[in-house]
């Protein structure tokens, strides 16, 4: 890999693919283009560092000093190439403000960050590694709402495997063959699943227990069901017909992270970096893999043809400012990586891939409502906050034909008390001291101190429950991002602008998760202290009213759906394999082309579609008459790049 710190590539000839974004989709891309022999260059806009020690030091530390400890915390901000962070959206009566990067003018709130980083949004995500339902694909054919797949999960299957073992997924494959995930009944996960938590051990209790869900009308068992990381655990020496599973590093590559041992911060920092991260994969590039960062990608460039000849591209030294200098850089092929939200900004922006005039348009996340509750304090501790952010759930109302009366929903059984849904356990030292208020259910108002602090703190987190009930939402094509003249980040390239809002079959799901989960807590004699009402005239963020009831939601991080994958030129942005239908040779990959997101985290299903892709961007080269040489000396000949400065 050839990586250059301020984007100033030295070397001068063209190559064969750009990818912009090293991100999770991006990075492997270019990984497995990059052992095809391609020359690969990756454009990348924010900065690196972390992949050495010392910079994982840097983003630790700066996640230890930050106040708010949110998804990007760790990484410094970034004027040159701006992220969206929650902390941007506010309450504002019973609506909101948005005072970031995003502007955002919907009804409500898109709750959703992501990353401009070397390793993008996988630098702070969870981990969670699960594959999409079958039925998840056809979802307008079986249930009547959203936008049905070109493809099926049988087409992705072996897909899913190979980012299984990319990604050295720890999971029980059992498990999720009972819950109607097809695999070979041989087949098991590179490492074996993440323990339970103690927590899950409480929640397994109400196994074969059964809950009513009013809205769908139906009777449903419960069962804890583990959930597939992306984390080290120990391998599986079953794994490939008894071969064992070794981290993807070859041999004499660095072999990144101990095993998890739950520090319960993998949202946004995993210390022992046991989570996968896309650096892993990074380690990996060929020589002829140019990785750049600090390169802000501003245009696609269009041919006369409808062939994409490359991209301009702007370099910044200090992140602080956005002073910068252009660049063009050409290739056959360009791969837009850059998250679901930029590559439809950056589309927008160069006016590509829009004949259906669906760009931008689907914009899609899992909505995702919280409630809390205290356990009974007779039946003692339940011991939150070790573990990743949830090692189980409960799976029953993510399938079956109660999807037509309302959006289906995973349960995630968190790990970490009530830290998303009440900003524990800060908020209980300030509720202890008698600073801040109660409004989050903390049942301490006189301020106690010295050993009765301790007691109430350690009795109180100690039985804090919080379940997360993550809504599939289906493609709504008046959800979307646009770009507006008027709105320009420092560099002045234009920024997304949102229209985001909740139908009414993703309201019904969330009424039918607000009454599983009172009828949860009540089987396990937990005192429920859910409070999504106003206060004093403001309503907590994500606040709506639905059928006299108040509710709010929050962001998952899975935006999704903004160039939409279809079998129509006429409705879809791209084919099948993320290729844009208006341009034979470009390329946009990422959750953006997701039709639906089902119930599962979608990136394990982004990674198996990007190395679908990166098959059929390695056939078309091939078609250009310009073959692979799978000696490996193209692999080992370096990068090249042409690079002119557009405005010298
Ligand atoms: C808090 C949080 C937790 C999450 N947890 C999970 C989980 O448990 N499971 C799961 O499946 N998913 C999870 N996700 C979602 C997951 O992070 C995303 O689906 C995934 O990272 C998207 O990958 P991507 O490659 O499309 O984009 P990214 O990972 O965001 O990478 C895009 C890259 O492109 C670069 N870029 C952007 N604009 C430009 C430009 N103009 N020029 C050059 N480069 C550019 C960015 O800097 C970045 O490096 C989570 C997300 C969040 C926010």
């Amino acid at each position: 890999m050839t990586s250059t710190a301020n984007g100033t590539v030295a070397h001068r000839r063209r190559y064969d693919v750009i990818v912009v974004g090293a991100g999770m989709a991006g990075s492997l891309v270019a990984k497995q283009l990059g052992r095809q022999g391609w020359q690969v260059l990756v454009l990348e806009a924010g900065t690196g560092g972390r992949e050495t020690w010392e910079g994982h030091l840097d983003a630790v530390e700066t996640f230890r000093s930050a106040v708010a400890k949110v998804p990007n915390s760790p990484f410094r901000r970034n004027a040159a190439a701006p992220s969206p962070d929650v902390l941007d959206l506010a309450p504002d009566g019973v609506g909101f403000t948005a005072n970031g990067y995003f502007v955002q003018n919907g009804e409500l709130p898109y709750g959703t960050d992501y990353l401009r980083a070397v390793g993008g949004s996988g630098m702070h995500w969870m981990g969670l590694c699960l594959r999409m339902h079958p039925d998840d694909f056809a979802t307008q054919a079986r249930y009547g709402y959203g936008r049905d797949w070109p493809i099926g999960y049988d087409d992705l299957e072996p897909y899913y495997t190979a980012a299984e073992r990319e990604i050295g997924v720890a999971g029980d494959a059992e498990e999720q063959r009972a819950l109607g995930i097809r695999s070979d009944p041989h087949d098991v996960y590179p490492m074996h699943k993440i323990p339970p938590s103690y927590v899950d051990e409480v929640c397994r209790s109400l196994d074969g227990h059964t809950v009513h869900d009013p809205v769908a009308v139906e009777d449903f068992t419960l069962t804890v069901f583990s959930v597939p990381h992306g984390r080290n655990s120990t391998p599986d020496p079953r794994y490939a017909g008894g071969l064992g599973y070794r981290p993807t590093g070859a041999v004499g590559l660095p072999n990144y992270g101990e095993r998890c041992v739950g520090n319960a911060s993998c949202v946004p920092f995993c210390p022992v970096q046991a989570r996968w991260t896309p650096l892993r994969t990074q380690a990996e590039f060929a020589d002829c893999v140019t990785l750049a960062p600090r390169c802000v990608v501003t245009q696609v460039i269009n041919g006369s043809d409808g062939r994409i000849r490359g991209v301009e591209y702007r370099t910044y030294d200090d992140p602080e400012s956005a002073a910068s200098r252009p660049y063009r850089a050409e290739a056959d092929v360009v791969v837009v990586a850059a998250h679901s939200i930029e590559n439809a900004r950056l589309l927008l922006a160069s006016g590509l891939a829009n004949g259906s005039g669906e760009l931008g348009r689907n914009l899609m996340d899992h909505p995702t409502m919280l409630t809390w509750a205290l356990t009974s304090a007779d039946g003692g501790q339940i011991g939150p906050f070790r573990g990743p952010g949830s090692t189980s759930g409960w799976e029953a109302f993510r399938f079956g034909d109660a999807r037509a009366a309302r959006a289906p929903f995973r349960i995630e059984i968190g790990n970490w008390g009530w830290g998303w849904a009440a900003g524990a356990p800060m908020s209980n030292v300030g509720t202890a001291l008698g600073v801040g208020g109660d409004r989050e259910g903390n049942i301490v108002s006189a301020a106690v101190f010295g050993t009765k602090l301790r007691h109430t703190l350690g009795d109180q987190i100690g039985r804090q429950l919080q379940l997360q009930f993550a809504m599939e939402q289906p493609a709504d094509r008046d959800n979307r991002v646009t770009i507006d003249d008027r709105y320009r980040d420092a560099m002045g390239n234009p920024r997304p602008v949102l229209t985001y809002n909740l139908s009414e079959h993703v309201k019904k799901g969330i009424v039918a998760a607000k009454r599983v989960a009172s009828a949860i807590y009540a089987q396990l004699g937990a005192q429920e202290h859910t409070d999504h009402s106003p206060r004093d005239g403001v309503a907590p963020l994500g606040y709506f009213r639905y059928r006299d009831q108040d509710y709010t939601y929050a962001g998952a991080g899975h935006g999704a759906g903004t160039h939409i994958m279809g079998g129509d030129p006429t409705s879809s942005v791209v084919d099948s394999f993320q290729r844009c239908w208006d341009h034979p040779n470009l390329y946009a990959v990422g959750c953006g082309s997701m039709p639906s997101v089902g119930t599962s985290n979608p990136s394990l299903t982004m990674v198996a579609l990007a190395l679908r892709s990166a098959e059929q961007i390695h056939r078309d080269l091939v078609e250009l008459h310009r073959p692979a040489n799978l000696s490996g000396d193209r692999a080992r000949a370096g990068g090249s790049v042409t690079i002119t400065e557009v405005h010298p």
